[in-house]
């Protein structure tokens, strides 16, 4: 018999169905099936699920699970809802992804660096006034976690002659870019900002990162690009810094509340760009692909990939 590997979701019917059928042409020797229509007996006999936003109370009737391979790259709503669950969380790590993510970290950098928002709005004043011209080299960027997403993102940057400085929990060596660890390092980092573009996981430690003491270190004419998660930054302090002016602009792609609400402040502050999270979208085909490579193994070899630290939420 075929294993069966429960697809546990709460995604509409038609990705549902895109994921089951890439998945099921990379591993036509397992039965890639949704949730609901596995009898009793198949969930008990299922020992990895792949999941995409699961509801924990389907994940808990997978008795027999040793691990779950999440279709995303953020954990932190599974962190939340299943990490006492005695299973391995595996998540989404697709070099295609960082990819996208340091194409999108590359494109709102030159957004800022190029002053398009002020040239936005001395357009719609029908105002003609060159900005003086700022070289990349002379623009310091700093990228708030240097994971697979952030270090793409940072050498990304470098490769556009960007002044580039990453920070991260432990330290790291990447080829141009100045390396930060730890809580003491961050104040001194921030105050020598131009650009801020924050791609840390949420965790108990990053949540409200980004608050009013945080605003307060940058120095004049600073601003965000906001690709991690919304949570990482407190909104009202966000928006006191831009009126304030201790903040220039803001680009926001993730958001305590997604979709951002009709009656949020966010969307008509004129110092916020705001996107719909669409930074990083994941790629069903490689996702797929690697999501099967992984399975395959554990079929074969017996092997779960490195899991999210459980301890530290990410
Ligand atoms: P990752 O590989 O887990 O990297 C996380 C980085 O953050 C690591 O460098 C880690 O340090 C650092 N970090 C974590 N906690 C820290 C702390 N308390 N202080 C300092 N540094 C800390 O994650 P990733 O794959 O790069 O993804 C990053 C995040 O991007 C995801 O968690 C998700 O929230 C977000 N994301 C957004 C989109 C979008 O479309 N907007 C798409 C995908 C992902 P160490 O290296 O020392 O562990």
């Amino acid at each position: 018999m075929r294993p069966i590997i429960p697809f546990v979701h709460q995604l509409p019917q038609h990705e549902v169905q895109q994921w089951c059928d890439s998945l099921g042409e990379l591993l036509p020797g397992c039965d890639i099936r949704p949730f609901v229509q596995l009898s009793e007996a198949e969930k008990a006999l299922a020992s990895v699920a792949v999941v995409a936003n699961p509801a924990p109370a389907d994940v808990a009737q997978l008795p027999h699970l040793q691990w779950v391979h999440s279709v995303w790259a953020g954990v932190e709503g599974m962190m939340a809802s299943l990490a006492h669950m005695p299973f391995e969380i595996v998540r989404l790590t697709d070099p295609h992804l960082a990819k996208t993510m340091a194409e999108a970290v590359l494109a709102w950098s030159l957004y800022l660096h190029r002053g398009m928002p002020q040239y936005r709005q001395q357009q719609s004043a029908s105002q003609w006034q060159p900005q003086p011209y700022c070289d990349a080299h002379e623009r310091h960027i700093v990228v708030l976690g240097l994971g697979l997403l952030g270090q793409q993102s940072a050498l990304r940057l470098v490769d556009n002659g960007f002044r580039v400085s990453g920070w991260s929990r432990s330290e790291k060596h990447l080829d141009g870019v100045a390396c930060y660890a730890g809580e003491s390092a961050l104040i001194d980092l921030i105050a020598q900002a131009d650009i801020i573009v924050n791609l840390l996981p949420l965790t108990p430690s990053t949540q409200g990162l980004m608050d009013q003491a945080f605003f307060q270190q940058l120095k004049a004419g600073a601003s965000l690009i906001n690709f991690g998660r919304g949570a990482t930054l407190i909104e009202a302090d966000l928006l006191a810094a831009l009126d304030q002016g201790q903040l220039t602009h803001a680009v926001l792609d993730v958001f305590d509340q997604e979709p951002l609400p009709e009656t949020s402040a966010l969307w008509r502050h004129s110092g916020i760009t705001v996107l719909p999270h669409i930074s990083a979208p994941t790629s069903v085909t490689t996702a797929s692909r690697i999501v099967a490579d992984n399975i395959q193994r554990y079929l074969t070899q017996a092997t779960i990939p490195p899991s999210v630290d459980k301890s530290q939420g990410y």
